[in-house]
């Protein structure tokens, strides 16, 4: 069910999942990739692992998993014969299937991802996932929910259905499909020609949960996910340079700081409550002043770890120097900083995006406020990797448009996104 301009103007504000997987649940079952110590320590167990070693081996297991990024047991050569040939008669190492791979002149990276199947009447989710290199940082932009609860008008994801939340496995399984589709782990070699950092770092340094979905209604499995992507022997990604981004669901933000420790970026979108309803419905429930007084209480935040404010560019809707003056007036007193997003149009948006001079104009009263106030850079306008416009895209280059895409006619850009550390 898609979400028609008549349900949106009814008030239409949450879509109910069409599945539900139980929380930390790990769907296809056999592959080990993407669970937690706890996960790996049950499924060792299930085969017969002595409680006494039980320990050990799963530091092992995550050694090689998320340190080495091993695809195959036989790699596993610290553990015995016996072990590894009962692992790979129980479990495997799969990664969700690359149904697609798109890049573009840019360097950015398009994947279509099929998750496995969580039961008879799944086909297997799909989900995109985009890495947008840059020369001293690779951010990867992942998806919590296929589809999206929510229903932003602005917003292509916004209009589809929501079939199911990811699993803390199937998030953290996007990091371990970039990383082996760009080379990212010892001993590995990018694709010939691929743009990735040159500064001596990992390719992958930034994670953004910006993909489909509202990250914080699918916390449990986003703090999972945190949890695996930032242990400090495996995957090791700072939490510093992982970044939630919410439309506001105000009850669950105090509990990402506290738990998951990252940076939060808030999608504002408009400085009115009468706007905002319309643009970002979540409004209706949890109001800006609500939104701010969540983000003036968000745990950890200083000058050092500010909270992004996303700000899409919509001409005459949201883009006067009054709501430019309103923005830095509502954000008095908050660690902040703006990015300001041109829109991306999609078939049947009913917004166009604001003129450049007016967004250098809005932009230039945001920076003489004393906020930083950067432009997203288009990033992969070739590849259709934009933002909100994930998925539904990808359908339709399946259908009738991939020779558009070939030639570099595409919809307009993706962002190149990233924490600003
Ligand atoms: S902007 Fe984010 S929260 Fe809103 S509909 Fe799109 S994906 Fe969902």
């Amino acid at each position: 069910m898609a979400v028609s301009d008549a349900a949106r103007a009814a008030g239409f504000i949450e879509k109910t999942a069409e599945l539900t997987v139980a929380a930390g649940a790990a769907p296809g079952g056999a592959s080990l990739v993407g669970l937690t110590r706890d996960q790996l320590k049950d499924s060792l167990a299930a085969i017969g692992v002595p409680e006494r070693e039980l320990k050990m081996r799963v530091a092992q297991l995550w050694h090689w998993i998320y340190f080495r990024g091993a695809r195959d047991f036989a790699e596993m050569t610290n553990m015995g014969k016996e072990l590894r040939a009962k692992l790979a008669a129980a479990y495997t190492l799969a990664r969700p299937q690359v149904v697609s791979e798109q890049v573009s002149k840019d360097g950015t990276r398009k994947w279509l991802i099929r998750m496995a199947s969580t039961g008879p009447l799944d086909k297997g989710a799909e989900i995109e996932c985009v890495y947008i290199p840059e020369t001293d940082r690779g951010t990867l932009c992942v998806s919590s929910q296929v589809g999206c609860t929510l229903t932003c008008s602005f917003c292509h994801t916004g209009t589809q259905r929501l079939v199911r939340n990811l699993t803390s496995a199937e998030i953290v399984a996007q990091l371990i499909v970039a990383r082996d589709a760009i080379g990212d782990w010892p001993g590995a070699t990018p694709p010939e020609g691929a743009f990735v950092p040159n500064d001596g770092g990992r390719f992958v340094s930034n994670i953004v949960f910006m993909g489909m979905g509202e990250p914080l209604y699918n916390t449990d499995n986003v703090v999972t996910a945190i949890e695996v992507m930032s242990d400090g022997e495996g995957l090791t990604l700072s939490r510093r340079r992982i970044t939630v981004s919410t439309s506001g669901v105000v009850p669950q933000m105090e509990r990402l700081g506290a738990e998951a420790n990252t940076m939060l970026a808030i999608s504002l979108h408009a400085v009115r409550d009468e706007l905002r309803d319309e643009l970002v419905p979540i409004n209706r429930k949890y109001d800006i002043a609500q939104l701010l007084d969540a983000c003036r209480a968000y745990p950890g935040l200083s000058n050092a770890r500010r909270i992004t404010f996303e700000y899409v560019m919509l001409k005459g809707v949201n883009d006067s120097d009054a709501d430019a003056r309103k923005l830095v007036q509502l954000l008095k007193g908050i660690p902040a900083k703006i990015n300001l997003i041109p829109f991306n149009p999609w078939p049947g948006s009913k917004y166009e995006c604001s003129d450049w001079e007016r967004i250098e104009r809005f932009s230039e009263i945001v920076y003489r406020a004393g906020y930083a106030s950067p432009v997203r850079t288009p990033r992969g306008r070739d590849i259709l990797a934009a933002c909100g416009q994930l998925k539904s895209e990808t359908e339709k280059l399946r259908a009738r448009a991939r020779m558009m895409a070939e030639q570099g006619i595409g919809a307009e850009g993706v962002y190149a996104v990233g924490n600003g550390e």
